[in-house]
């Protein structure tokens, strides 16, 4: 007999964060780089219903302009290097960035999605 989940509540953060199913927050939610599985193989969870779309991309963009936006403008005032150490500083730092935080953001947009609509007892099925 499997356990009963129905009633546990896992945070969207530690499940973005460990790469988690929503609901019972133990089973992994990727099968390969960033391939969500079918089903959760804890609680059986069916995963197909759930979608992060363009958030975690979303997301992404606003983090690291944030963070590379200014920091460009800052060595270039301070240093005032040629371009070309701009050409090999900020492209790596963004694709690495991206990579880094595509799978807990999609993670947690898809405990975001599980939380707020289909956990709810009027939720499609
Ligand atoms: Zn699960």
């Amino acid at each position: 007999m499997k356990p009963d989940y129905s009633g546990r509540t896992v945070s969207t953060g530690a499940a973005g964060i460990r790469c988690a199913c929503p609901r019972c927050g133990e089973g992994p939610l990727y099968q390969g780089l960033l391939t969500i599985r079918e089903r959760c193989t804890v609680c059986d969870l069916d995963f197909s219903k759930l979608a992060a779309d363009d958030g975690p991309a979303f997301f992404i963009i606003v983090v690291l302009s944030a963070f590379v936006l200014p920091s460009a403008a800052a060595v270039e005032m301070i240093f005032r290097p040629p371009i070309w150490v701009h050409m090999l500083l900020w492209p790596p730092l963004l694709v690495a960035g991206a990579i880094a935080l595509m799978r807990p953001l999609k993670a947690w947009m898809i405990a975001q999605h599980y939380r707020h609509v289909l956990s709810t007892p009027d939720a499609p099925r």
